[in-house]
Formats: C-alpha cells, structure tokens, sequence
C-alpha cells in the first residue's frame, strides 16, 4: 500500500482570494451574481490541505520496492537495464602489460647518460601479434601501441622522438623510466566489483564489461508501465475530432516518456468517462502492467472516475500536493498494482510524471530512488512567486542563462516543447531577478 499521512495544513492567501477583494466584495453589495474568476486555475476551496513537493517524495519513497524478476543477458541485449548484482571483473585490464605508443622499447637501466644510440633488433611487437622472444639487454626493438611489452622492455619512446635507421635507432636524453606503457591492471584488476547493483548500464558500462572478460550480465526485466488516458472528450490523434472533442496527447506523450526512461511501455488506450469501464480496464491492465499511468479524472468532479474508483477500492491517497502545475495526484493501489492517476492537463501530467511518477517507477524497476541532477543558473527572466508551493517552469538554457516560456498556461502543449527542461522555484515566497540563480533541470536529467 502507499503512504497513508498526516498532510500538512497551508493556509494560503492565494487559495483564499488574496489580491481579487474588490471583486469579493462588489458580490457581497450587489447580491447574486457568478463567482468571481479566478486568475489562478490551481486554485482549491478554503480549508484544503496541501502536502509539499518534499514530503509527499518522502512519503512514496518510504512505502515502494521493487517488483521485477531477473534473467541474465548478453551484452548486446542489456543497453539501458538495470543490475541485479554487483559485477565482478573477471579479467584485468589491461591483462598485460603494453605499449601507449607506437614507438621503440628497451630496457630503461640499460641506457647510458646523455644522447642514446641503440641497436635494432628484427621484428616487432603489435597488438595481437607478440615479439614471442626477449629483447637483449641494451637493444631496441619497434613497438606499436596496444603490443605486449616483450620480456627485456620496460620503457617506450615515441616513435616522433626517434631518429631510427634499419639497424639502429637515436634518441636525446631525458627519457624517463616507464615511458610511454602501461602497467597490467592499472585501469582495473580482475576480481574488483566494477558496476555496482541498481546501476542502469549505459554505453561505457558495456566497454567496462566487455574489457575485463564479461560476456552477460545479471539485470532486471524491464518494469512494465501501462499508460490509459481517460475522458469522453478524447479521440485517437489523426481521427476525425467532432466539436468538442480534442486528441489524445497525453498517451503518446507518457508512452513515449516512459520508454525513453528505460522501461517498458504498454499501451491500455482510451477510456471514456464511465466507471464501469474504466473498472474492467483496470482490472485487465493490472494483469498486464507492474505500474499504472492513467491521466485525467484525478480530482474530485463529477466525472473524475479515476479517483473515484480508487477510493472505492479503499486504497487511494488523494495527494493535494502544494505544485504548480498539477492538481490532485490520485495514487492506490489496483489489484496490487500501483496507479499514478496523473492530472489530465498535458503539462501538469509531464511535470507530475517527472517529479513524482519517475522516481517512483526508479524504485519499483530496482533502480532505487534518485533525484535529477539540476544545474544553478542565472536567470534570464523576472518572476514573483507566492509561499506554500513548489513551482515548475517550462525553461531552457540559451547563452548560459535560463529563460522561461512566456506563458505559464498548463494547457500550452507548445511550451512543453520549446522547453528543453524545468526551472524548479522552491515553496516559499520569491522574487527574482535577471542574473539571480534558479535550479535548471534538464529533461535529460529525467531520462
Ligand atoms: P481532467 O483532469 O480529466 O479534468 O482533464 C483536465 C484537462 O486536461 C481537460 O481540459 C482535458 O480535456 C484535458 N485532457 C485530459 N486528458 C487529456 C489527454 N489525454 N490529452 C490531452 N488533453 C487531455
Ligand atoms: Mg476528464
């Protein structure tokens, strides 16, 4: 089950109409009339309470772990998993030791002081292909780079820093002992733990496997995320839209987010706003999916059946947590099977995906939980900002300073694109100012 706490009471002025009195007071005067607009859409009745950004982690944090199985892959199959187990180097890289250059090797003790002249013997050691015999003492014989130092070399000059005839070779003084080679396991010695257990395996990871003797590795399956979009209003992207009707974006979005973050996306499709089908869909999709992404009909409306229905499973935390954007996270358990429902606004679903969904799914998939990596940056933009929520901006970074989307709209599917990242403002109150520095998240951090 996920967390069950004690939310924290906020009271908020901007909750309560704080800057919009005049319009407060003239219904009071004038009697019946609609409510007055409100400027901020997040907006929530009076006496709500809000969970910060920071606890409600905490809280997701403390209750997850991981839920996939193992199996061991080849290498060439393992790109972007996960580890299992720590990994054990089975060879020492390098194995032998050998040459950084192409050039000449000889016996560092043998040379005299000042300018050297040495013979030349026949042959010469290359990668893969060995002398096969010692290099008398006081000889030097030709040697390319990645070639095992034969028995009798210790030291390598440059190629560049040679003058070399057929029979010998001339070089200044100053060479130092060891030139120019390597030492046998300098880089890693077999029997070293290499790559460590929760490490997703990326590129260089497969090099360092590869180098020190490891054909396979031992990783987890790919944690199986199911992403269902829900609301009547929504029709497959390409269709024909009636009035009224809009694409389904948030699908292909999260489908697309989830496999860039590694795991497995499984698409559940659409569902319109009927309970006891989204109630069969789930239950389908609780047997196909370790995790479920749904977005739209998270609060509390008179079509928000998903977290309806996760209510009335008995297992649903209604997280209204202090962000902007994203309204009530609805998160449960169905059928054992953890459910993000995501707010239906594309921009509030990317931000709630990222923040709250990711490191969740880290942990479900055997990854453990890890914070993004964001950068201090000046800003390049002006901005105030209330107390009591945490505060994602579509931004990117241009000539070393972060700039912002014009408009903070969360139905502006285009700025999620402009962007290249999230600017994240800390819950208290804040003004900034052009140059002062503001935390850049790229979205590559999330990835
Ligand atoms: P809801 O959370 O269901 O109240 O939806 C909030 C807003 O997001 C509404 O304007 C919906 O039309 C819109 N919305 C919901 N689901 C999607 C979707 N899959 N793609 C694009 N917009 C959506
Ligand atoms: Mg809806």
């Amino acid at each position: 089950m996920l967390d069950v706490r004690e939310p924290r009471v906020a009271e908020e002025g901007w909750i309560l109409g704080l800057g919009q009195e005049a319009e407060l007071t003239e219904e009071n005067d004038t009697g019946l009339k609609p409510p007055p607009l409100r400027d901020d859409c997040f907006a929530l009745p009076a006496g709500v309470d809000w969970t910060p950004v920071d606890e409600a982690l905490k809280g997701l944090r403390g209750r997850l772990r991981g839920v996939v199985a193992r199996e061991e892959l080849p290498l060439s199959a393992v790109l972007g998993r996960v580890l299992s187990e720590d990994v054990v180097a089975k060879r020492s890289n390098p194995p032998l030791p050998n040459s950084a250059v192409d050039g000449y090797g000889f016996a560092f003790e043998a040379l005299g002081a000042g300018d050297q002249t040495l013979p030349l013997i026949e042959g010469r050691s290359a990668a893969g292909v060995p002398l096969g015999h010692a290099v008398p003492y006081g000889s030097a014989v030709r040697i390319l780079t990645g070639a095992a130092l034969p028995e009798g070399v210790d030291t390598v000059i440059l190629e560049e820093d040679v003058n070399a005839g057929a029979r010998e070779i001339a070089f200044r003084a100053g060479v130092k002992p060891k030139a120019n080679t390597r030492k046998a396991g300098e880089d890693v010695i077999a029997g070293d733990v290499i790559l460590r257990q929760g490490l997703r395996l990326g590129a260089p990871e497969l090099a360092l496997a590869a180098a020190t003797g490891l054909g396979a590795l031992p990783v987890f399956e790919r944690l199986k995320v199911g992403v269902l979009s829900t609301g009547d209003e929504l029709v497959e992207p390409g269709e024909v839209a009636g009035e009224g009707q809009i694409f389904d974006a948030n699908r292909v979005m999260l489908l697309g987010l989830v496999a860039e973050m590694g795991f497995e996306p499984v698409d559940l499709g659409r569902v319109g706003d009927d309970r006891a089908a989204l109630r069969v869909r789930l239950n389908e999709a609780a047997g196909k999916a370790d995790v479920i992404l749904t977005s739209g009909g998270a609060s509390n409306g008179d079509e928000d059946h998903m977290s309806a229905l996760l209510r009335e499973a008995g297992a649903m935390q209604e997280w209204r947590i202090a962000i902007k954007p994203g309204r009530p996270l609805a998160l449960g358990m169905w059928a054992g099977t953890p459910v993000f429902g995501l707010p239906g606004n594309p921009v509030a679903a990317l931000v709630c995906t990222l923040i709250f969904a990711r490191p969740a799914m880290g942990v479900l998939a055997g990854r453990g939980w890890d914070e993004p990596l964001g950068y201090a940056l000046p800003a390049a933009f002006e901005k105030r900002k209330k107390a009591g929520r945490r505060e994602y901006l579509r931004a990117r970074m241009r000539g070393g300073s972060v700039e912002v989307f014009a408009s903070e709209g969360s139905g502006r599917i285009s700025g999620l694109s402009w962007a290249d990242g999230l600017v994240e403002l800390p819950d208290g109150e804040l003004e900034i100012a052009q140059g002062d520095p503001v935390r850049f998240i790229p979205y590559a951090s999330f990835l």
